[in-house]
């Protein structure tokens, strides 16, 4: 790995954001460390390249933080973290673009682990073959001619690819 991967950590509890920004940065990462939605929306200027984001903010709604996100022209990897586990609030953030989605109170290694996966299904590099173009939540498989977001297949016609 030549360059650290950035995170930007959205968390208001400051003992989980204490002891995640510890962790992450003993992992290797570069962290970020805020704790709500507008400071997160001014750390979207560093480019992170993964947010891992509580949706219950003091200031407001980490969704619009992914909102936020998906509309720039750099677009991060998102994980969302919700002590909410109810299926709708799940459906919801992956239908705004989340790549994964962690419910409180989670394991530090299940999200060490997500974080890991989510950051090598969106790398940059592309695979070994060539035909797949990445970026963000955005995959492109050029000769299948299909394309994801996150997980989820895109209908797209033959212009729109
Ligand atoms: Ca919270």
């Amino acid at each position: 790995m030549s360059v650290a991967p950035k995170i930007l950590l959205v968390e208001d509890e400051a003992p989980i954001r204490i002891g995640l920004t510890e962790r992450l940065t003993a992992e290797g990462y570069r962290v970020v460390a805020v704790d709500g939605v507008t400071a997160a929306l001014a750390a979207l200027a560093g480019h992170p390249d993964l947010i891992v984001l509580d949706r219950r903010l003091p200031d407001g709604e980490g969704l619009d933080v992914l909102r936020a996100a998906r509309h720039g022209t750099h677009r991060p990897a998102v994980i969302v973290v919700s002590a909410r586990g109810l299926a709708e609030d799940r459906v919801e953030g992956l239908e705004d673009g989340a790549d994964d989605y962690v419910t409180k109170p989670f394991h530090l290694r299940e999200l060490l682990a997500r974080i890991k996966a989510v950051l090598q299904r969106v790398a940059p590099a592309g695979d070994a073959d060539g035909r797949h173009l990445t970026s963000g939540a955005l995959t492109l498989d050029l000769g299948a001619r299909t394309a994801r977001l996150g997980r989820k297949a895109v209908e797209l016609t033959r212009l729109e690819f």
